[in-house]
């Protein structure tokens, strides 16, 4: 098993939440808890990562020479492998149904207190441009530059599972997180042990060990 840390920075304004749930969907990757003290916790599920991350191979994986089924519906993950003529790439690393997964995602925790800030926005009606019904409701963001840690491990490491990784990783940085949200920063540490496994594809560790937003 191999393991790396993986910091994630927000670089603009992250909406979180709203009052009005109809707006945007329900797909917000960050959850917001009351701690035992009393304080407000915002953290990012493993669970909300990971499927990020999913998302993020299945977009570039046949990009870089990796097979993707394309698929994240249990109940049709067999068939298209059956008749891709195997497990696809991304379902090696990710896991599929009744099989475990090569992969243990952490939540992502802040790095420090993140205070949310809440504004009120007006809604027009879709077409008509008139202030609808309900026409104020609250969004909830998360401030510019917070930073959040977790940790990934990798389980039987092999060169393709963790090119297919870093690469989904790398993808995040240029994709959306979350819906109706802007693109989000990624630097990785602690990666001795990845390191030693790369290869060709070390250049892309590189790179990530870096913020690629400043
Ligand atoms: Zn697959």
């Amino acid at each position: 098993m191999i393991d790396f840390n993986v910091r994630l920075k927000t670089i603009s304004l992250l909406c979180i939440g709203w009052s009005h749930p109809s707006i945007f969907g329900p797909d917000i990757p960050f959850i917001r808890e009351l701690n035992s003290n009393g304080k407000m916790r915002i953290y990012i599920p493993a669970s909300s990562f990971r499927g990020a991350l999913r998302s993020s191979a299945i977009k570039l994986a046949e990009n870089y020479g990796f097979k993707s089924c394309g698929e994240i519906r249990p109940e049709l993950i067999e068939d298209r492998h059956n008749r891709m003529g195997g497990k696809c790439d991304v379902c090696d690393l990710f896991g599929e149904p009744m099989n475990i997964s090569s992969l243990i995602v952490s939540n992502f925790e802040p790095i420090k207190d993140i205070k949310s800030l809440i504004l009120t926005r007006i809604r027009l009606e879709d077409n008509s441009l008139k202030v609808s019904e309900e026409a104020l409701f609250k969004v909830e963001y998360i401030p510019v530059g917070s930073e959040f840690l977790g940790n990934i491990k990798l389980i039987n490491p092999t060169q393709k599972r963790a090119a297919l990784l870093l690469i989904a990783l790398a993808g995040l940085r240029i994709g959306r997180f979350g819906r109706g949200s802007n693109p989000i920063d990624i630097r990785i540490e602690n990666t001795e042990k990845i390191e030693a496994l790369l290869g060709d594809w070390y250049d892309l560790l590189n790179e990530l060990k870096g913020w690629l937003w400043h």
